[in-house]
């Protein structure tokens, strides 16, 4: 066996068998193979496309190519989650401590922002004090402790696709569907949860805009995680437009705490109550989809979840004292330049200014501000007079927040009719 004739195959729209694909995958975690051949194969995939049987036995080799998580003998239902990423999406927040506080152990390793859209470690971090680097010893234990834990990634998950990862990046092969799946479901394999719900988002701040193509991905990767025994559904969500009213790390926290209070932002709420209801109807808790719902918002309402929350923010070494939040130095107000109704939103584009703030990074050592965002007053289908306060932006650089200024000038559009109003949840999809 070697490379070329491998490529070729791809090359030439053929299937390639477990042999061949676990060839490629050795070559690229011990160098054997070329990064130019490696851009190659990307390339024949991008183009050729992986059938079902191919993406999994892709999924699985490169799940295989590092460490797996291994739970010991630690009792209960262990409930991951992903998200292909968003703007405002603070949702691991609020679902692991409502499933956790459900009876099930919510064991999650999460990731740093990319491009646009923020991760669930950034928000974390901005919190004074909490650790998301725990050893894997750390992490079980707190799982045994409390029956959560939100770290960072610990061990080597999948090593293939972070050599991949990185070629995609620089060969315009990122965007292939068999190629994202298997990325994400690699990374979900060697977590090996026992329930696993995803939130795959389609909009204007979406790594997928267009909805069919949302949904395919969805299919995807439910269908990888039930071929690998593990209970997955997918929840198709908007991303029209920012999720809750936050963007931006402290503020998305201020904004978990609102929820987890039985306050906050309904379409944050409603979304969390889907994806944490998903996770306890697959666990078994619950006989139908409707009563796993009912029992998340149970335990949302009841405070247990807040609590649960808590917890985890002082057992990872958190200050639980939420006033002592990073706030920013500069707080402007942005408003409406017209009357009419608040039309659409250019999400992705507001995700970029929420990076140039200081929210994100723009390079790999940039240094954030965690109290750096916006906190939006009006969503889609709002009624708006001239002057109407739209959003606050908030940050500590003059020059960076006027330069917002300008963008956001084309990121919000104000119409003369009233919008369809755009879904929240479009789609579930369970194995
Ligand atoms: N996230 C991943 O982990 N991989 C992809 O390919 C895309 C998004």
């Amino acid at each position: 066996m070697n490379t070329i004739d491998i490529v070729a195959k791809k090359r030439d729209g053929l299937r390639l068998s477990e042999e061949e694909l676990a060839f490629i995958i050795r070559g690229c975690v011990d160098s054997s193979i070329t990064d130019y051949q490696l851009a190659a194969f990307l390339m024949a995939v991008r183009i050729r496309g992986l059938d079902l049987e191919e993406t999994v036995n892709l999924t699985k080799l490169m799940a295989e190519s590092g460490d797996i998580m291994c739970f010991g003998d630690l009792p209960g239902i262990k409930a991951d989650k992903h998200s292909t990423g968003g703007v405002g999406d603070k949702t691991s927040l609020i679902v692991m401590p409502i499933v956790s506080a459900a009876g099930l152990i919510a064991a999650k390793m999460s990731g740093r922002g990319l491009g646009h859209t923020g991760g669930t470690l950034d928000k974390l971090d901005s919190i004074p004090g909490f650790r998301c680097s725990l050893s894997r010893d750390e992490f079980l234990q707190q799982l045994e402790q409390i029956g959560i834990a939100l770290v960072s990634q610990s061990g080597e998950l999948a090593p293939a696709d972070k050599v991949l990862y990185a070629l995609r990046d620089v060969t315009a092969t990122v965007d292939s569907l068999p190629l994202i799946a298997a990325s994400i479901m690699s990374k979900k394999l060697a977590m090996s949860a026992d329930v696993l719900v995803l939130d795959v988002k389609y909009g204007s701040g979406a790594m997928l805009p267009l909805l069919e193509e949302g949904r395919e991905l969805a299919e995807l990767m439910v269908g990888i995680a039930t071929r690998r025994g593990i209970r997955a559904s997918a929840v198709l969500s908007s991303m029209e437009q920012p999720l809750g009213r936050a963007v931006g790390n402290a503020l998305e926290v201020q904004e978990v705490l609102e929820v987890l209070r039985g306050e906050g932002p309904p379409d944050l709420r409603e979304l969390c109550l889907v994806l944490a209801g998903e996770q306890l109807y697959l666990s078994g808790r619950c006989a139908s989809p409707e009563e796993a719902k009912e029992l998340a918002a149970e335990v949302l309402d009841s405070g247990k979840a807040y609590a649960r929350f808590c917890e985890m923010v002082r057992a990872q070494g958190g200050n639980d004292d939420f006033s002592q939040l990073p706030q920013a130095e500069l707080v402007v107000e942005y408003r409406a330049k017209r009357e009419g109704y608040l039309a659409s939103f250019d999400t992705a584009g507001l995700g970029r200014a929420a990076v140039l703030l200081g929210a994100g990074r723009q390079r790999k050592e940039d240094v954030l501000d965690y109290g750096a965002g916006f906190l939006l007053h009006h969503k889609v289908g709002d009624r708006l007079k001239q002057g109407d306060l739209l959003l606050e932006i908030h940050g500590h650089d003059e020059a960076a927040i006027l330069e917002v200024c300008k963008r956001l000038d084309s990121c919000i559009h104000i119409g003369d009719e009233c919008p369809p109003l755009p879904a929240l949840v479009v789609g579930l999809i369970r194995p």
